[in-house]
């Protein structure tokens, strides 16, 4: 895939200038001008990690099944690290910290933010930055993983190249004041390297496999793997697929791309609809996210699930399916009266929906009301019975000593 370095560089891109006259950054590298190159402007720590981990980690792993095999054990480690990694990385880093489409206790919020460094994306407040700057201008030159600058860079090609929007921390003030993310980000490399390699080494020696193939298969052939599906969601998801709920930007919605991602390949519900915790909203729409998520919940290790209402879902849709069946020559009223029937009806629902909501809300005051009312009463017959019973009490103790009196003075009387 060819690359132009002027999409490296988003503040190089003026349109007057011829190829001879423009300079080196906004032109292709060939042989003759490679000297020219931006060397500065490379992130040479990512970049270096970017290009070489694929081919070592092809290289080792051949040669480690050259010399001892292959077993079920390290399929499993494989299949469950990588399982793990990418859930980090889509329940943790993508909608929770980016989007915060529910929420969690402490201690979830500590596993998936110490554990989610492991999957060598950098770290949390990084890669919320970036992912929250990339919806809000998805598109412009401003897009950090822009797809206007090829297939490529939105891949892996943005990488390379050192941040060029340092001002863009501004986009996560709720995060950059969370203990566990500062610590990870202060502290991000010891944390990556515990979580990333040691602790994948420490569960396959605890399993019998070997600390060193646990580090090779569920460190390093894990982290490169995962990182390409993740990547994908920025270069694939904004290129092939549909558009059923917007085509004011480039994300699309595949069922393929889907299933590689983890449910993130549904990307053009997602830009539409970022809160929502669902990508795949269908109940049949492969996303093992919201699966997780959904459990999650249920276990008590999430809460306050954001979900758009079906009904605004299927009004985008409609909306959608209007521009394209009026771009193709269907009647513009006639549509335009069908779709306000069907916004006046909603309109109706939703007004009844609040009222209903209102009446829920009014009879259960009530009943607490009449409960307050019937305890109070309760209450006061209480009281009084208690203070009748006082008055008997006492009664019966003047009634013993009155009887007791006239013993006694009885007793006296026949004596004498
Ligand atoms: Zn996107
Ligand atoms: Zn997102």
């Amino acid at each position: 895939m060819s690359q132009s370095f002027d999409s490296l560089d988003p503040q190089n891109s003026n349109p007057t200038l011829d190829a001879s006259t423009k300079p080196i950054a906004n032109r292709r590298l060939s042989f003759a001008n490679w000297r020219e190159f931006p060397w500065q402007r490379v992130n040479w720590v990512s970049a270096v990690f970017l290009i070489v981990t694929p081919p070592l980690a092809i290289l080792l792993t051949s040669l480690y099944v050259w010399n001892h095999g292959w077993s079920w054990g390290l399929t499993w480690l494989l299949i469950g690290s990588f399982t793990i990694s990418n859930l980090l990385i889509t329940v943790g880093y993508h909608r929770l910290f980016a989007h915060r489409a529910f929420e969690v206790p402490g201690w979830v919020r500590f596993a998936l933010v110490m554990l989610g460094a492991g999957c060598f994306q950098g770290t949390c407040l990084q890669w919320s930055t970036d992912h929250r700057r990339h919806h809000r201008v998805v598109d412009s030159d401003e897009d950090p993983y822009t797809i206007g600058k090829g297939f490529f860079f939105a891949h892996i090609g943005w990488m390379l190249m050192k941040d060029q929007h340092p001002e863009s921390k501004r986009y996560v003030p709720d995060l950059a004041n969370d203990r566990w993310i500062k610590m990870q980000h202060d502290y991000y490399l010891p944390i990556a390297i515990f979580s990333g390699w040691i602790l994948p080494g420490l569960v396959a020696w605890a399993c019998g496999l070997g600390f060193w193939p646990g580090v090779l298969v569920g460190g390093l052939l894990r982290i490169v793997l995962s990182e390409h599906s993740t990547f994908l969601i920025n270069s694939a998801a904004h290129t092939f697929g549909g558009q059923p709920y917007t085509d004011k930007n480039s994300a699309r919605d595949n069922w393929f791309m889907a299933i590689l991602t983890f449910g993130e390949g549904y990307h053009n519900y997602h830009h539409f609809f970022q809160a929502d915790y669902r990508n795949g909203v269908r109940w049949y729409q492969w996303d093992p996210t919201k699966w997780t998520i959904w459990t999650m919940s249920v276990l008590g290790m999430a809460r306050r699930l954001k979900r758009v209402s079906a009904a605004e879902i299927l009004k985008a849709k409609i909306a959608m399916e209007q521009k394209r069946m009026a771009a193709r020559g269907a009647s513009h009223e006639r549509l335009q009266a069908l779709r306000d029937r069907i916004e006046a009806s909603h309109k109706r629902l939703q007004e009844l929906q609040f009222q209903m909501k209102a009446e829920m809300k009014l009879r259960v005051a009530q009943r607490a009301e009449r409960r307050r009312v019937a305890q109070a009463e309760r209450q006061a017959q209480f009281a009084e019975l208690r203070a009748e019973m006082a008055l008997a009490q006492v009664e019966f103790r003047n009634a013993v000593a009155a009887w007791q009196a006239y013993a006694r003075a009885w007793r006296t009387a026949i004596q004498t």
